[in-house]
């Protein structure tokens, strides 16, 4: 029986007070899509209630230190935290990465070691406009192509998406790559493809609005279609 987990690496804006000094120039970014993923929380607490799956979210942003990156990434630290001295990075990671990330890695790891398949579902949400360019989808699903599990549930994912409403544009691998640097891809890494399968979710900022009732249709939707391309996939 397939055991689904729900990250959100980009839940929210919060800086912790000892931190807010360093933002103090780049306050204006925190409110951006630079600062966090609106939205993505709502899709994830939805999909984690729809699934009765365990859900593992950030509400610290993402300018504090990037949770979807490796440790040693250039853009594990932001403008804004960049600049601390080597020692305080260090108590920076401890602090606000390696519980998030070893939190993950252990939910994942007890579930392999039952036996269990893992479908890890990691919300995030895109800006409908980076640096001019119009971003044409409503909805992207971003795997490792090479990775069987994830490419049959993918690919089945977006037929039920599309059946159940012709006019979103799904598309995958789209804004991003699923095999950039980040947290799927290093857990992908660590177990094999029968026994593992992450999946970014990106949705269009332009469906992602807190209270909205199109939003909230378009989250039942997406996960009633997962739930329906798992049952698909076994
Ligand atoms: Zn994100």
């Amino acid at each position: 029986m397939t055991r689904l987990l729900i990250t959100c690496e980009h839940g929210g804006n919060k800086i912790p007070p000892q931190y807010r000094p360093l933002f103090k120039k780049h306050h204006g970014l925190l409110g951006t899509h630079r600062g966090y993923d609106p939205g993505a929380l709502a899709m994830a607490r939805d999909f984690a209630k729809a699934f009765d799956a365990e859900l593992v979210y950030s509400t610290t942003s993402r300018l504090l230190v990037e949770l979807n990156r490796s440790p040693r990434h250039p853009q594990v630290l932001s403008v804004a935290t960049r600049t601390l001295p080597p020692d305080e990075r260090e108590r920076l990671l401890q602090r606000y990465y390696w519980p998030y990330r070893n939190r993950v890695e252990a939910q994942v790891a007890a579930a392999v070691a039952e036996g269990a398949g893992v479908v890890h579902v990691s919300s995030h949400s895109f800006t409908p406009k980076l640096d001019g360019e119009v971003r044409r989808a409503d909805v992207g699903l971003l795997y490792d192509p090479a990775r069987t599990r994830e490419r049959e549930l993918c690919l089945a994912w977006q037929d039920e998406i599309r059946h159940a409403d012709a006019g979103l544009t799904v598309r995958r691998n789209y804004p991003y790559r699923g095999t950039g640097d980040g947290l799927t891809t290093h857990l992908r890494r660590l177990h094999a493809d029968r026994d593992y399968a992450g999946i970014e979710l990106e949705v269009n900022q332009k469906h992602t609005r807190v209270g909205d009732s199109a939003a909230r249709g378009l989250r039942k939707l997406l996960a009633w279609t997962l739930a329906r391309a798992l049952e698909r996939t076994q």
